[in-house]
């Protein structure tokens, strides 16, 4: 039996390279050739627990067809491809109601997952987990496909209205993402990131949010630009406690939308939300995007200049993978990805 490299979690912060058998695809399934894996904050969050889930581990990855399951009819051997949901299967009973983002078909998609140097991919009954990629998109960059997705998720979530004031709590990709779609696309909303972090406020400056607030934790800031008068709120910190927060910064008939995945528990009065008649809405990606030619607009919006890609991201060799994630863990880069 042939066996690949593959990284595991092998306790609390702590990744190891192991060999794991060749997989072999079954016939749903395609097998990918991975060259660049980005770090989710869904993969720290198992890191930090020393918990190894492999068909979770690495979800942000771009790679090349090298074998081909016989239902699977709509990719080929040498394909590039990019991780993310570019489809989800139509028939079951969330795809039914109208939320792909909860097909039943997206638990275990990858094994081991795409940080490996080969993963399967399942692609059963029409559900696609990958994408076809253009040769303009190299293998970093195809690796932003599913955080993007997920980032237009949160920045289309509620018609963000002209002119109104919208605020980011937490700049690390998906707010950052999220403040730069609204503005690519809502040019005379004034957008204020904010976070703890004086790195991630810098990056802010950098990338031309319209003003960044350093926070303290628990702390309700004091600077007159965070007046609580935000038409829209997004927490995208992934920290329960955060939710307080955003309800007290929005304003009259505010929205409130939770684009991070929310960690713990939080010990919060509801009156605000009655008070001033808020809107609280999740945002939950990866979500498909499909253009009316059979194309993707998330994939379009990667082959745009508009937003600097190159800023976003900061690139490890795969041999470096330890201290991509510790670096990754200390909340450095704004997105870590390995390559091959
Ligand atoms: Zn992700
Ligand atoms: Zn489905």
């Amino acid at each position: 039996m042939r066996s690949c490299e593959a990284l595991a979690i092998r306790g609390p912060e702590l990744v190891e390279f192991v060999r794991v058998d060749m997989p072999e695809p079954g016939q749903d399934q395609v097998l990918i050739e991975v060259s660049a894996c980005g770090i989710c904050g869904s993969d720290l969050r198992p890191y930090r627990q020393g918990e190894m889930k492999y068909e979770f581990f690495g979800h942000e990855f771009s790679g090349k067809v090298v074998s081909v399951g016989k239902n699977v009819e709509d990719f080929k051997i040498g394909d590039r491809i990019a991780a993310g949901l570019e489809q989800a299967c139509g028939h079951c009973e969330p795809c039914q109601r109208g939320f792909p983002n909860y097909c039943v078909l997206s638990a275990n998609q990858f094994y081991p997952g795409g940080f490996a140097q080969y993963s399967l991919v399942n692609c059963a009954q029409g559900f696609r987990p990958i994408i076809k990629i253009p040769d303009a998109i190299d293998d970093v960059r195809a690796t932003l496909y599913e955080p993007l997705s997920c980032a237009m998720r949160i920045a289309t979530r509620v018609a963000v209205p002209r002119g109104s004031r919208v605020l980011v709590i937490g700049l690390g990709m998906m707010g950052m993402l999220a403040a730069l779609l609204i503005k690519k696309s809502s040019p005379d909303v004034y957008i204020v990131g904010a976070d703890t972090s004086a790195d991630r406020i810098a990056q802010g400056r950098d990338l031309e949010l319209d003003a960044c607030v350093q926070i303290e934790p628990g702390k309700l800031p004091a600077s007159p630009i965070m007046a609580p008068t935000f038409d829209v709120v997004i927490d995208a910190t992934g920290i329960a406690g955060v939710f307080r927060l955003a309800v007290d910064l929005a304003g009259l008939g505010g929205t409130v939308i939770l684009g991070g995945v929310p960690a713990g528990t939080v010990d919060f009065a509801p009156l605000p939300i009655f008070r001033k008649e808020l809107t609280v809405v999740g945002a939950k990606g990866p979500y498909p995007y499909p253009t009316a030619e059979g194309g993707s607009e998330a994939l379009d919006l990667l082959l745009s200049a508009e937003i600097p890609w190159e800023k976003l991201v900061t690139v490890f060799p795969f041999r470096l993978a330890k201290e991509a994630f510790q670096g990754a863990a200390r909340s450095g880069p704004l997105k870590t990805v390995l390559v091959m």
